[in-house]
């Protein structure tokens, strides 16, 4: 038996993987059956170019539990190592053995070989008092044995293994016992290896066998038992485009996440391979407004490995909304958040998905617009997120953006312009879009912008007062108004003035006879020359002071108001014949009357006419009428 010591930086480093690394200790067995993995890929490329010593065949790698030992075994078929490569590849830490083999074989980069996992294998002692490995490699050197204790000393000696392949033993440490349940190898092995290239075996279930073709009706079906392969080598991701069909997407997205029940709206095939590589499928669910961004998370995997679900900072922000994996052996590993938004690679990731998504959408409405619209209700968050937040994504985004009216009708922007203009430019040349956010809500409003045959448009979703400030601030001369912002006739304003009915002096007494019957904190008055048929009584509410206040509710806008108030504007049209009568009527107690009833109207067209306030309506209506 030889006794040797690891390379001295060991000792430094053996406290620091225990408390410092890595913080999930779970992921040795991540590691572990990546260096098992990339053995046997090893072994298959070698067998490709012809220098294999031995067999493919069909191999495995194989998971066992022995409770009574307390060991945990994974076990390999692949190319295995000579004593000489234990003791360069294992004992000398820092030499990554994936990294030297892929210099002497340039290709085999194409296999896929994980590697760079910086301290793999060493990850073991995070979990394990000791560790063997029993190795022999795919030549005629003899099988040897290897055991460690977490020092830096370690034993190697000849071992009687006669097949090619590794198996390494790890005696659990006392706090690491989990390890032994089955329960709990089976969930590391569905949360990391889920797609890993080589069969998984995790012991053994029962297959019920379909019965033979013309069998007995009472025939019972024959039941054998199987290896329990945990793993669906060949995921939709690593395969091309063209060798896919829409079922195979959803199926894959229905793998992917088993407790998703909607099927996804589209989906998107990354594929790069300059400057980085990266493969994947992104998935559009199903959003509507919700912003849930907890639930089924896009993955992110290195060579088929799970690494994180966490790709905040490598996924641009918007697109956490979307499903689907993301695998690019140029992601680096186990480092820390900052550093990975800083690394270039990734933010050139980030960059190609943004410009990926953009072209999708493009497409996506050119082929089929008719589709296209009919899903933009629930894509439209994450437009309007990627519009908002990524200034690539925003400076195609004329091109797939929709902006849907009430009416149901889609238009571009340059489309929604071309019908718009006209009629809704005011007299500073600024094209005015109107927009309400509830369709039974703001009705009384919409209507009578439509009947001066201007569109609305309907934007409901969370994001719209953050979307159309991005709009106005980059767009010459447009500006956004809810149709209940103001009167009609001052939200576009035209050059067109109306003569008023009221002399100045009857103006002013009737300002004052509304201030005596009307709160002056809620309600501003506002005393307007409209339309004879225009509404005597309105309350709006200004564009700025609502939006801002919509913009904290969604986080975000400049000033604290979500405490502020309510607060409303009261226009009141001095040419309609209400304006005349209030001032006409002697009786005080009747003028008062008659202001709350048509405060209350206008009240009740915004929906606000609540509680004691709606009593007395309903009370002073019925003796109205009586
Ligand atoms: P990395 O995988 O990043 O190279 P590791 O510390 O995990 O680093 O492994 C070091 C080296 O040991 C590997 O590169 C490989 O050469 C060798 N090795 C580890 N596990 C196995 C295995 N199961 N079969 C063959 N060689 C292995």
């Amino acid at each position: 038996m030889a006794k040797g010591n690891i390379n001295v930086s060991v000792e430094n480093i053996f406290p620091l993987i225990k408390k410092f690394l890595y913080s999930d200790h779970e992921i040795f067995l991540r590691e572990l059956v990546s260096n098992a993995t990339d053995a046997t890929l090893k072994l298959k490329h070698l067998t490709n170019i012809g220098e294999a010593k031995t067999e493919y065949g069909s191999p495995v790698i194989e998971i066992k539990i022995n409770k009574e030992n307390k060991t945990l075994h994974v076990l390999d078929s692949g190319i295995g190592m000579t004593e000489e490569e234990v003791i360069k590849y294992i004992n000398e830490v820092a030499f990554s053995g994936a990294e030297d083999f892929i210099s002497k074989h340039k290709d085999a980069e194409k296999e896929g070989i994980i590697g760079h996992f910086g301290l793999g294998f060493y990850s073991s002692f995070m979990v394990a008092d000791k560790v063997e490995i029993i190795t022999k490699s795919d030549t005629h050197a003899p099988a040897v044995h290897w055991v460690c204790d977490g020092s830096p000393e370690f034993e190697l000696s000849p071992s009687a293994r006669t097949e090619r392949g590794t198996e390494i033993i790890l005696h659990l440490s006392e706090d690491s016992q989990e390890f032994l349940e089955d329960y709990k190898i089976r969930e590391l092995l569905l949360k990391y290896n889920r797609f890993m290239p080589i069969p998984i075996k995790f012991g053994t279930k029962e297959e019920t066998l379909p019965l033979p073709e013309g069998a007995d009706k009472d025939a019972k079906p024959e039941v054998v038992t199987v290896d329990d392969i945990i793993n669906n080598p060949n995921p939709a991701w690593t395969k091309t485009p063209t060798e896919l069909k829409d079922e195979d997407y959803k199926a894959f997205y229905h793998e992917l996440y088993p407790m998703q029940f909607d099927e996804p709206l589209f989906y998107i095939h990354l594929n790069v391979d300059y400057p980085f590589h990266l493969t994947g499928i992104l998935f559009f669910p199903k959003i509507g407004n919700n912003l849930n961004l907890d639930k089924d998370k896009i993955q992110l995997y290195q060579n088929q490995v799970f690494v994180t679900d966490e790709v905040k900072g490598i996924v641009p922000d918007f697109l956490m909304l979307l499903r689907g994996v993301i695998d690019s052996p140029d992601i680096p590993l186990n480092v820390s958040r900052s550093y990975l938004q800083a690394d270039g690679a990734v933010k050139k990731i980030s960059s190609y998905i943004t410009k990926k998504v953009a072209d999708k959408m493009v497409s996506l409405m050119n082929e089929n617009r008719e589709e296209y619209e009919k899903k933009w209700n629930d894509i439209k968050l994450v437009i309007e997120y990627g519009m908002i937040s990524e200034e690539k994504f925003y400076e195609k985004s004329d091109k797939f953006a929709l902006y849907p009216t009430v009416d149901g009708k889609y238009c571009t922007f340059d489309e929604l312009k071309g019908k718009i203009k006209d009629l809704q430019t005011d007299k500073d040349g600024n094209l005015v879009i109107l927009y309400a956010t509830n369709v039974n809500e703001q009705d009384p409003y919409i209507q009578t912008a439509k009947d001066k045959g201007y569109e609305v448009l309907l934007l409901d979703s969370p994001l719209v007062p953050h979307w159309i400030q991005k709009l106005e601030t980059t767009k010459e001369k447009i500006s956004f108004v809810r149709v209940d912002a103001d009167h009609i006739n001052n939200l576009i304003k035209k050059d067109e003035s109306t003569v008023s009915v009221l002399s100045d002096e009857q103006k002013e007494t009737l300002k004052k006879a509304l201030e005596e019957s009307i709160d002056s904190k809620t309600y501003t008055i506002e005393l307007e020359n409209l339309g004879r048929d225009d509404v005597p009584f309105m309350l709006t509410q200004p564009e700025f002071m609502r939006r801002m206040k919509d913009m904290q509710q969604t986080g975000g806008g400049m000033f604290q108001m979500g405490n502020f108030p309510e607060m409303y504007n009261l226009v009141v049209n001095t040419n309609n014949p209400l304006a005349s009568e209030i001032l006409a009527k002697e009786n005080p107690e009747e003028k008062s009357k008659i202001i709350k009833q048509a405060l209350d109207l206008a009240k009740l067209s915004q929906n606000i006419l609540k509680g004691k306030d709606l009593t007395d309506f309903i009370k002073r209506s019925f003796e109205m009428i009586k």
